[in-house]
């Protein structure tokens, strides 16, 4: 088949590395690099990023290491061990032991609320913030994990996708470090891209796409199916057929990016930050590659989810937070991101993706139609297995 892809970012390239081993794939990005969100930038001689944390959030087992090696990508992605540890109170505690730091009374209730999900007594609306509040540390330790993992505060994240991931969490375990940064992930499909004859067009943007009973035009080319791993409201913009009926909302946030000559994070590993106000956790991704951080530095990263609209207030308290987590210590500021609309987080945050499943013809693949469950690029990549698995079934 003749396949055209909308977009050279994870999603893009994952689907068209797979696809170009049967199929011929044409690539069509409209920026003058690839990768989109998900690869590195070169600054100061430390290799920040486009968007993520370097950091591949169920590591090497999860569905974005599978589709990866599916594709036949070699990167290599180094898991975090322990998965990461909760700040509490100024010190640092792996998840397992926070159960010991709260009061009886609350334990009692922490038990409770887990015989109710064991036994799927929970309202999968409720929102993530709503069923921990009664324990103020569990709001406090959830509140950092959506914070960090989706971009939502815990009270925007509903509980249909906090079940879900924690089950994808028992099954694959948590994050890991991709060797040489997410470009390490991405130079890796483009290989494979290459080699397998697929096109890759950068500086090229797709400006109408024309669905028809049996072709898919992308401006004049004409495909047998194509893929957009455009954001759902652009290439609904794009096309013509209206296919969104639920808007999704987009997840927002800042990224903090710091040197520092003293090591602040162990490993692999992410530190939440409960006690902060703004920021949910850091990661220090040189541990796993050198070549991330200048010489004799590393390289910290630190989220925060965007709450309030203005975005210089935003990060005036990240910074503040981040002064209570270092002051003291000898570290720099090298760079702040932030991330809305155009460019965001997420293009659907969790709980309102949208079906990737177009038209037989048009398929969507990225992180506006992650499945339920998917954290970021794990969501990007149970997109692509929906896409691959669609054009299995029409071969039939
Ligand atoms: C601050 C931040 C931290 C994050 N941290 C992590 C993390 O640590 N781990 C993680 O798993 N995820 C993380 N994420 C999320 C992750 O980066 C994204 O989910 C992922 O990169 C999205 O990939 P995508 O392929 O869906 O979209 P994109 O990367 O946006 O790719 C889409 C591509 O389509 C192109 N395009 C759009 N319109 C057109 C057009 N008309 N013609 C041609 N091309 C077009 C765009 O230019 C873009 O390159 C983070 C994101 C941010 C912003």
């Amino acid at each position: 088949m003749k396949i055209g892809i909308i977009g050279a970012g994870l999603g893009g390239l994952l689907s068209g590395a797979i696809l170009s081993k049967e199929h011929s794939i044409t690539i069509y990005e409209k920026l003058p690099f690839v990768g989109g969100r998900f690869t590195n930038i070169p600054y100061k001689g430390f290799q920040l990023t486009t968007g993520a944390l370097h950091m591949i959030p169920h590591g090497n087992e999860g569905y974005l290491a599978q589709t990866l090696r599916r594709a036949g990508s070699n990167v290599k992605i180094v898991n975090s061990e322990p998965d990461g540890y909760f700040r509490i109170n100024g010190k640092n505690h792996e998840y397992k032991d926070i159960f010991g730091l709260v009061s009886a009374k609350d334990k009692l209730k922490a038990l409770k609320l887990a015989a109710s999900l064991k036994l799927g007594k929970i309202d999968k609306n409720m929102p993530f913030g709503e069923f921990l509040e009664d324990i103020p540390l569990a709001l406090d330790v959830g509140n950092s994990f959506s914070g960090w993992a989706l971009s939502l505060n815990a009270y925007d994240t509903p509980m249909s996708e906090i079940i879900e991931i924690s089950k994808l969490y028992h099954k694959f375990g948590g994050p890991g470090i991709p060797v040489g940064g997410c470009k390490g992930v991405i130079d890796s499909l483009v290989e494979i891209i290459n080699k397998n004859g697929g096109k890759i067009y950068t500086s090229h943007a797709i400006e109408k796409i024309e669905v028809e009973e049996n072709n898919v035009f992308l401006d004049s080319e004409q495909f047998d199916i194509v893929i957009s791993n455009a954001s759902p409201k652009l290439t609904e913009k794009m096309s013509n057929i209206k296919f969104i009926e639920k808007e999704p909302v987009p997840s927002k946030g800042i990224k903090i990016n710091v040197a520092s000559k003293l090591s602040l994070v162990d490993g692999a590993s992410v530190i939440f930050t409960t006690d902060c106000e703004r920021i949910n956790g850091l990661n220090q991704p040189s541990n796993v590659d050198r070549s991330l951080a200048k010489e004799d530095y590393n390289l910290i990263m630190l989220h925060a989810t965007q709450i309030k609209n203005n975005t210089k207030e935003e990060i005036s308290l990240a910074l503040n937070d981040i002064e209570s987590l270092f002051g003291g210590k000898d570290y720099e500021v090298i760079s702040i991101q932030s991330y809305g609309n155009g460019w965001p987080v997420n293009h659907a945050s969790n709980g309102t993706d949208l079906n990737p499943i177009v038209k037989d013809n048009l398929l969507l693949v990225g992180d506006g139609v992650k499945g339920v469950g998917g954290i970021e690029v794990e969501g990007v990549a149970m997109s692509v297995i929906a896409v691959l698995n669609h054009i299995e079934k029409l071969k039939k």
